[in-house]
This record gives C-alpha cells, sequence and structure tokens, in this order.
C-alpha cells in the first residue's frame, strides 16, 4: 500500500465549494492508485457554526474561565463534525469512506489539556480499514489519555495528527493543504506578494514555526524529520506545487542550487501578544536563588519564556499575554517588584545557514533603526535573531525585514 496522508485545515473547509475542491484532492490521490488517509481540522474560522473558536466561545458564555477536560470534549466536536461531513462528501462521488475520532483511530496522548503531546498510536483499526479499501477521514487536532479522557493537540494540532499518522503508516509523503500555496518568505497577510520557498529543510520549517509562522505546526516537522517523511505544504486549490519540504535537499530552484538548510536568510517570522515581564531590584539575584525560583515556578504553571535577559539583580523576559494572570498568580508568592507590559511582538529572521554568518544583527538593528522602529530586547541563536518590538510596528518591521534580505527574490 503506497499511503499519502492528506490534511485539510480550517480555512480550506469553510464552504462547500472549498470542501468539493478538497475532496477532489482526495479523489486524485485514489485515482494514481495511491492510498489516501485524511486528516481534517475544524471547519471554518471563528463565527462559522463549528469552527473551534466558535465552540469556545459557547462554553466561555457559561464558564469564562472554563478549562480543562470540558473544554477539550467541546472542542473534539469540531474535528468530529468536519470528518463525518467529509467522509460522506467522498462516499457521494464513489468513494467508500469512514471517519474516525481520534480515540478511535488509537491516538493516545498524555493528559495536557488543550496542549496533549501524542504518546503512541494503535493503527490496528486504520489498517482494517485501510484493507477494506475504504479511505479513512481522520478528525485532527484530538486524542485520548489512558484513562480514556479526551484531549486536544493545541493549536496547529491537526498538523500533528497528520505528521504522526505519517509516520506510523509509513506514509509516502504528507500533504498539507492550506489557504495558501506554500511556505512563503513573509506571512502574506503582511507581504502580500511574498514569494514561496519551493524547497526547505525540516530544519528551516521547525525554525520558521516556532518564530511565529503558523502556516505549519513546528511540532509536525520535527516528527516527520525524526523519521524523514517528505511533507508537501500546498493550496487545497492545486494539486501540485507549494513547498516541498525533506533533508537538507539540493534544489535548482533554491538560491544558487546550494542545499537549502544553507540559506543565510529563509525568512521573517512574527508572533504578536507578547507580554514584557520586567524584575528588579532584588540584589544578588542568582545568589539568592531567586532566578531559578522564577523560572521554576514559570514551568510548573506553564509558562513558557522567551528571549530571557539576565543580569546580576534584575531579569527581563516575554511571555504569552495570555498567560499574563496565570504568570501573575505563580509569581505572587515570591514578592518580588513585578512589572508587566502588554502590546509587544516579536520579529525574527530566520534562517538555519546563519550560524557563523558577520553581521546579521548588524542588518537587522540598523533596518529597524532606519524605520524609527525602537528594539526593546533581542535574542539570538544559531538560526535566528530575534526583536521584541511594539505590536503596532509589526506589519512595517516584516516588511523592512523583508526588503533588507531581499526576500522577493528567491
Ligand atoms: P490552516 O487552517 O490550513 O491550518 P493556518 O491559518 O493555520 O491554516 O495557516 C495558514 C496561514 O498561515 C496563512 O493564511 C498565512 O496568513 C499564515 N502564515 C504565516 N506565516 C506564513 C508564511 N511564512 N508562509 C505562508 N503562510 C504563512
Ligand atoms: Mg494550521
Amino acid at each position: 500500500m503506497r499511503i499519502v496522508v492528506q490534511k485539510f485545515g480550517g480555512s480550506s473547509l469553510t464552504s462547500l465549494e472549498l470542501r468539493r475542491e478538497a475532496m477532489q484532492r482526495v479523489w486524485e490521490t485514489a485515482d494514481q492508485g495511491l492510498t489516501p488517509v485524511v486528516v481534517v481540522s475544524a471547519m471554518g474560522r471563528i463565527g462559522d457554526p463549528y469552527a473551534t473558536d466558535t465552540l469556545l466561545e459557547l462554553i466561555q458564555e457559561t464558564n469564562p474561565n472554563a478549562k480543562g477536560e470540558n473544554v477539550d470534549l467541546l472542542l473534539s466536536c469540531g474535528e468530529i463534525i468536519s470528518a463525518a461531513v467529509f467522509a460522506e462528501g467522498l462516499r457521494s462521488m464513489g468513494l467508500p469512506a469512514t471517519a474516525l475520532t481520534g480515540w478511535q483511530c488509537g491516538i493516545t496522548t498524555d493528559a495536557v489539556h488543550l496542549g496533549a503531546r501524542v504518546l503512541e498510536v494503535q493503527s490496528e483499526r486504520l489498517w482494517e480499514i485501510l484493507r477494506m479499501g475504504r479511505i479513512p477521514v481522520v478528525a485532527g487536532f484530538q486524542g485520548v489519555t489512558k484513562e480514556g479522557v479526551v484531549t486536544t493537540l493545541g493549536r496547529g494540532g491537526s498538523d500533528t495528527t497528520a505528521a504522526v499518522l505519517g509516520v506510523v503508516l509509513k506514509a509516502e509523503r504528507v500533504e498539507i493543504y492550506t489557504d495558501v500555496d506554500g511556505i512563503k518568505t513573509a506571512d502574506p497577510r503582511i507581504v502580500p506578494d511574498a514569494p514561496t520557498l519551493q524547497v526547505m529543510s525540516y530544519r528551516e520549517v521547525v525554525e520558521m514555526g516556532h518564530m511565529g509562522a503558523k502556516v505549519l505546526h513546528p511540532r509536525a516537522a520535527e516528527i516527520a524529520m525524526e523519521e524523514g517523511i517528505p511533507v508537501q505544504v500546498r493550496s487545497v486549490q492545486r494539486s501540485s506545487g507549494g513547498t516541498s519540504i525533506g533533508h537538507g535537499v539540493k534544489s535548482k530552484s533554491a538560491v544558487g542550487g546550494e542545499p537549502v538548510s544553507d540559506r543565510v536568510v529563509t525568512g521573517i517570522a512574527h508572533l504578536g501578544k507578547r507580554a514584557q515581564v520586567k524584575i528588579s531590584g532584588v540584589g544578588d539575584f542568582h545568589a539568592s536563588g531567586l532566578g531559578a525560583r522564577v523560572f521554576r515556578v514559570l514551568a510548573e504553571a506553564g509558562v513558557s519564556v522567551d528571549l530571557i535577559y539576565l543580569s546580576t539583580d534584575t531579569a527581563a523576559f516575554v511571555i504569552d499575554q495570555a498567560k499574563v494572570g496565570i504568570a501573575r498568580e505563580a509569581l505572587a508568592p515570591l514578592e518580588l517588584e513585578l512589572e508587566i507590559k502588554l502590546g509587544f511582538a516579536k520579529v525574527s529572521v530566520v534562517g538555519a545557514g546563519m550560524h557563523g554568518v558577520p553581521g546579521v544583527m548588524a542588518r537587522v538593528v540598523n533596518c529597524l533603526n532606519d524605520e524609527g522602529i525602537p528594539i526593546y530586547q533581542t535574542s539570538d541563536s544559531h538560526a535566528n535573531i530575534s526583536c521584541l518590538i511594539l505590536e503596532e510596528h509589526t506589519a512595517r518591521a516584516v516588511q523592512a525585514l523583508y526588503r533588507e534580505f531581499h526576500l522577493d527574490s528567491i
């Protein structure tokens, strides 16, 4: 069996017309003698009746602080509805299909609600369906704990479902269908004519994803990378083109035919709704053990920190704005002098090949200075340089860095 996992995102399933397009992609795969395994997200975006955020609003109307297993159970319904509708659509085209929930599909996760990790997949049922010549249509974004509690995998979770099934079924490839025709050098909502990267290494995709390019979840790219499963990202309206992701493949379409993982700058990513936390006037922050405690309590509360700046008597770092309440609560017992400011964004220049290349930071800082955009913090790794800026400067910063690194001509 030559299996191809085909995942359809929420924005590609909003209308009947788009759903028909998506089903056409499955039909083509079957027509080529390949075996499709479909993964679907909930249909549409907030406001659409069965979209994840609509369901979230619904439950928050009854309890604004709703969390835990009831929320997961409700959210999982969006993908289940989508799977059933999609499977019937395939049947109407003469393709026998069976819709499956995450737990029917044997996807076991840990118990972290709204952000569970897949532990294993018991794939017997999936194989049974495939052997009967039927197409499984799996509800993405969900699983079940060993105790039988329904969980969801967090934003972008359907991408993870697709990658996990690709690995478990030893698929020839995983195809991610979305509302843009591939991964671009910047978010097309900010740079509408940013070109599509035809070939990318897993590392580049993981890095872009972690820095905020939500087109493919970084966890999904990591899972595919471990087993070397090729991934394609393309528009639901096209059966070819888009972005091909693999191990540092060589490509004529990449810059000068170099291995793509050696590109100095791959693209610009951004992440909004950041909050800056500053802790000051605490004597010797580290000798007292306070520094370590700050990060420990935040970790225990599930708040991840970023852009960390430490000196002997101060600390500054960045968290998700949505986690400010939890962070305040967690830090309260430490009685610190705490200053939390909202309204920041992080822009990142991403390139798996920038390691050891001098001058990239200088260009980033100069470029933002020339635009009159103040930088509040920076950080860099072997594969990215990030700057904390005011959220209102995001679009201008992305556009300026895009021009600075000539990302229009790849
Ligand atoms: P889906 O519903 O298919 O999962 P997402 O909304 O999760 O779709 O991801 C697609 C969106 O990702 C695009 O509409 C685009 O605005 C955004 N995006 C951000 N950065 C990039 C990028 N570098 N290339 C392509 N799309 C990007
Ligand atoms: Mg997505």
